[in-house]
């Protein structure tokens, strides 16, 4: 009889031998004479971005720094309208949504939103709602969640109607809040879709969509859409709320 101890070290010893193999196809690959240099990429170098604490990054394009609309126009023609006050943008309720003047393929996108303190009747979808559409088609809610049931895939860090995010990091009303977007448009070839757009989202710091597939057009009543479309604004949605925003800043991809 072995003892428990004898047959352990024979599977170890078991487990050496039979790993060699592997080991030594892995070393064929590199002679004596390469040395770790020849992992090493020099060509090309990435482009240098500087950073600073609450600044956007060098290279990113800033959509809304606190001091007016430039960036900015009406959904439904002319000039943005909305409240600009105090470093904020505030919706301007039944004015419309409005869309950057830039059109955007992939991107990633930096803002702060805050919800205002809710009256006693505003409940769910109705508690200051508001959000962001990526190429004017693919909504991220933008939506009061602290406390506020509402349907799962319609609450804040949802693409709308689609996928729930994978918690709720929504903070308070009142307090400021944060959303980094990372998305990959869809790609088509003519009219049809060859690739599905993706989106990651963190909410205040929190990963809440993981490089989501989106499914189509973000409707609220019907199936998603997916009529071919090049690179589109981004949009704002006048959902009739107070909602606010700052630090607005977009890096194309
Ligand atoms: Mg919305």
């Amino acid at each position: 009889m072995f003892k428990f101890s004898q047959v352990s070290k024979l599977a170890s010893l078991l487990s050496m031998v039979f790993a060699t193999p592997f080991v030594n196809a892995q070393q064929a690959e590199f002679e004596p004479w390469q040395k770790a240099e020849i992992t090493e990429i020099w060509q090309p170098v990435p482009a240098v971005v500087n950073t600073a604490p609450q600044q956007p990054p060098s290279d990113a394009i800033v959509l809304f720094n606190g001091n007016n609309l430039s960036e900015w126009q009406a959904l439904k023609g002319g000039d943005a309208q909305w409240t600009v006050k105090n470093g904020t943008l505030t919706v301007k309720p039944g004015n419309g949504d409005i869309t950057t003047k830039r059109e955007f393929c992939d991107i990633q996108l930096h803002f702060e939103w805050q919800t205002p303190m809710p009256s006693g009747d505003m409940q769910g979808q109705q508690r200051n709602n508001s959000g962001i559409f990526l190429q004017q088609r693919y909504e991220v809610q933008v939506l009061d969640s602290y406390n506020n049931p509402t349907y799962s895939n319609g609450q804040a860090g949802s693409i709308y109607k689609q996928t729930m995010p994978l918690v709720n990091a929504s903070r308070a009303p009142g307090e400021w809040q944060v959303y980094d977007i990372i998305y990959q448009a869809p790609r088509f070839e003519g009219e049809m879709r060859s690739s599905p757009g993706y989106v990651t989202v963190l909410h205040n710091g929190v990963l809440v969509q993981n490089h989501t597939q989106i499914q189509g057009t973000t409707e609220w009543i019907g199936a998603p859409k997916n009529l071919a479309h090049g690179c589109a604004p981004l949009q704002l949605q006048d959902h009739g709320n107070l909602v606010s925003f700052r630090n607005m800043w977009v890096r194309e991809l």
